[in-house]
């Protein structure tokens, strides 16, 4: 019994020295490794379709670290603030890649605090035709209607659970926060067609590139060329593109208005649902009325805000709705960029 405990106690001494021996060796590689990484080009990008986009750009590039602000984990990029830790990350950074189109409604506070800061915006890259002439005409403007939140408010034509707490909140806040959402005036989801997702990889890969002018082959160029490949191969719209060009669709997160988009699809009515957005029950009505109006079968919506509206669209119209991503909130690989879009049109596809 002593024995066994002695060698116990033997056993554990040096497996305290083995442990503390791999701890020691690791903590000097990792020392050796940060070293190294602090010559590296910090690119940081601001949301998860120019952070996935820029992955692939620099995959396996020597030299770059890409790392991605911090994400929201609910409502959209455009309700959101920096942390101070993002503030930090983006002192040190080399590039800051953006989606732009008044997405990153921070963008501002950052130039004026780092203005040294290279930023790349891919909207206005394709808003001014830097390199894809004509794709500008895909960017979707926000229609100005949309800001009619207050109006008919004492018509309340619905009844049941869901319309009563959608008419509860109208009166407490009204849309003058909502306003910095369309400070552009644009619909900056750009991502969400897929056409304009590579003209965004294309946009970064020109930016990553600029000090090769000569446009011989280097890493960025090889894996541009063989994402737009892939972009261009395996994004999967399962015959959608065909069975609902030229129908009409309604849509409950004004992202989709470049699914409906890609897909060829009118898109007849929208509601901007999230967080902070309140509907009118004559908001609501309204919007009923254009999908039986309109002969809508579908409707786009985000899970979150749109589940409640989605299931008084099923109730009172013929209208299915199908709940998609939008790539705004979690975090995603390099490859989450053609999944997600794929599996948003398997879903479509299934409740056709
Ligand atoms: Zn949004
Ligand atoms: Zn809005």
């Amino acid at each position: 019994m002593k024995k066994n405990k002695l060698i116990f106690v033997l056993l554990l001494l040096c497996s305290i020295t083995v442990v503390s021996s791999v701890g020691t060796f690791f903590y000097v590689k990792l020392n050796n490794n940060h070293t190294a990484a602090e010559d590296d080009i910090l690119v940081m990008t601001s949301c998860n379709p120019v952070y996935i986009a820029t992955l692939n750009v620099l995959d396996g590039v020597d030299g770059y670290r890409v790392e991605n602000l911090s994400q929201p984990t609910t409502g959209c990029l455009h309700d959101y603030t920096l942390t101070t830790e993002d503030m930090k990350k983006l002192s040190k950074a080399d590039m800051l890649i953006v989606n732009g189109g008044g997405m990153e409604g921070y963008l501002e506070d950052v130039m004026e605090a780092y203005p040294n800061l290279q930023i790349v915006d891919t909207y206005e890259d394709i808003e001014h035709s830097n390199g894809f002439i004509g794709m500008d005409t895909y960017l979707i403007k926000e229609e100005e209607k949309e800001h009619d939140h207050e109006e008919e408010k004492e018509s309340l034509p619905l009844e049941g659970k869901v319309a009563a707490e959608l008419t509860d909140e109208v009166s407490n806040e009204v849309s003058d926060e909502h306003e910095h959402h369309h400070d552009h005036g644009a619909n900056s989801h750009i991502w969400m067609d897929d056409r304009l997702f590579k003209c965004q990889v294309t946009s970064i890969a020109n930016a990553l590139m600029e000090p090769n002018r000569n446009r011989e082959e280097t890493p960025i160029s090889k894996n541009f060329l063989e994402y737009s490949n892939k972009l261009e191969n395996e994004i999967d719209k399962q015959g959608l593109d065909k069975t609902l060009a030229g129908s009409n669709v309604a849509i409950l997160h004004e992202a989709f208005a470049y699914t409906a988009q890609s897909l060829g699809a009118n898109v007849v009515a929208t509601m901007d649902l999230d967080e902070e957005r309140q509907v009118s029950a004559g908001e609501v009505s309204e919007f009923l009325d254009a999908i039986r109006d309109n002969n809508v079968a579908i409707v786009f919506a985000e899970y979150d805000y749109g589940k409640s509206m989605g299931d008084l669209i099923e109730e009172q119209t013929d209208a299915k709705v199908v709940y998609l991503e939008t790539l705004v909130h979690g975090s995603y690989d390099a490859s989450s960029y053609i999944t997600v879009q794929n599996s948003n049109f398997s879903k479509i596809r299934d409740i056709l």
